[in-house]
């Protein structure tokens, strides 16, 4: 006979994994479908292998979402509980992320893995969902060859790098998919100046400009690459490129600064090392090679000494503004998630279908992303759980 569970869940990462363990945990039978050959594999390349899982500070703003009940969700939500209620102990670093005590990734989804199999999920690995059909209120979701029958859904099965099939079943069910693009990734840029520069980091404010009107700024370490901008910073500015018609990214070399204080000091520097060569001049503000690239263009005279105020007020404005024309975002490949997905629009506060009763949503397939810092994973947790909650419910109310 063909079995039914009460809640099938078509994707076993961050969010999935919530969902089994809530909807288990309301003792309703699941299976938990997974395309690769093991759950949660994603989970162990976060944070650096550390997983950074959540955040002391969780605050719309650093979410790129225009779901107000997105937040609701959240609020009603605390990882360290959640984790705690797994066995799973955290802790947070000086700047609010919240990582697990051990400080390894593999401990999280170890904890994940172990409640969803002692509260009896049942995972189905090796399954690629591709189509989804309904007969009498009972839903059917396929692979190539393989069916699994339950009475509610959930679709967990993440953002467009996931190589995921499931945008398709939502679009087939009816769902509006917003424009995808990749979002905390480098940005890439044409300047051959990259080149020789490939490797460094500088500390930075960054600003994303649309035709030189700035769209947001950001702090922090900066790293070159050979065609790219890279940095959490960057990271953090990237959500924006996409929409942007002539994006590029200035950067403030020295932000503790003003342009005069600039200016006075690099009068001082002209004094004291007057006997040296130019490709010194900065060398005691930045690495080398970052000093060579700046005065490139505005200084060709060898020594120090020749340098003129001209020259001193063109450095000065180019160490504070230096700015690289930005092609596009990097691919989906090397990005750590997708802006875009289902639309929040057909969704309700449940994370519900308003389309097709019994589906439900979670994690980055919808049309949510965040800064870096772990509020990420904190939207897959609290979504995870939420929707896995609200397809255990739905049996009962049927
Ligand atoms: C390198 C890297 C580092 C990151 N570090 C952090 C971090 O430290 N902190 C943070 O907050 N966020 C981080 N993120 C982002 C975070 O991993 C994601 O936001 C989160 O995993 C999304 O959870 P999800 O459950 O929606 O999707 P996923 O975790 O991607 O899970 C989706 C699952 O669904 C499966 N699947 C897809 N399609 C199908 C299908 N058709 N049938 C069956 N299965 C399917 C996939 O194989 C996958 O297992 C990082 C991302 C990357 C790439």
């Amino acid at each position: 006979m063909t079995r039914i569970y009460d809640v099938a869940i078509i994707g076993a990462g961050a969010s999935g994994l919530c969902a089994a363990i809530a909807a288990a945990r309301h003792k309703k039978s699941v299976a938990l479908l997974e395309k690769n050959a093991r759950v949660g594999k994603k989970i162990l390349a976060t944070g650096n292998g550390r997983c950074n899982l959540s955040n002391e500070n969780i605050k719309p703003e650093s979410y790129h979402c225009k779901a107000q009940f997105a937040f609701d969700i959240m609020e009603n939500f605390d990882a360290r509980e959640f984790f705690a209620s797994l066995g799973l102990m955290c802790k947070a670093d000086s700047q609010g992320r919240i990582y697990p005590y051990s400080n390894t990734a593999a401990s999280v989804l170890d904890a994940l893995r172990l409640a969803a199999q002692n509260y009896g999920a049942e995972e189905i690995c090796n399954f690629n969902a591709m189509d989804i059909d309904n007969k009498n209120g009972i839903f059917c979701i396929k692979s190539e060859n393989d069916s699994v029958y339950a009475k509610s859904v959930v679709i967990s099965s993440g953002g467009y790098q996931s190589n995921n099939s499931s945008y398709k079943i939502a679009k087939k069910l009816g769902h509006k998919i917003t424009a995808l693009s990749p979002s905390l990734c480098p940005v890439l840029c044409d300047d051959p100046v990259l080149k020789s520069l490939k490797g460094i980091r500088v500390n930075a404010i960054a600003t994303l400009l649309d035709n030189d009107t700035p769209k947001k700024s950001e702090s922090g370490e900066i790293q070159f690459a050979d065609n790219a901008l890279s940095g959490i910073c960057i990271f953090n500015l990237s959500h924006m490129v996409s929409a942007c018609k002539k994006p590029s990214v200035k950067l403030d070399l020295c932000p503790d600064f003003s342009h005069n204080q600039l200016k006075e000091l690099l009068f001082k520097i002209k004094k004291d090392r007057k006997k040296n060569l130019c490709e010194d001049f900065l060398s005691g503000l930045f690495p080398k090679r970052i000093g060579q690239a700046l005065i490139k263009d505005i200084i060709n005279s060898k020594q120090i000494c020749d340098i003129n105020s001209e020259q001193i007020e063109k450095l000065c404005k180019k160490v504070k503004s230096w700015e690289f024309n930005v092609r596009k975002n990097e691919s989906f490949k090397n990005a750590q998630v997708t802006n875009g997905g289902v639309d929040f629009l057909q969704i309700k506060n449940t994370l519900e279908s308003k389309l097709v009763k019994g589906i439900f949503f979670c994690g980055e397939v919808l049309d949510i992303d965040a800064d870096c810092g772990g509020f990420n994973l904190n939207w897959a947790w609290a979504s995870g759980v939420f929707a896995g909650t609200n397809a255990a419910n739905f049996g009962e109310k049927r």
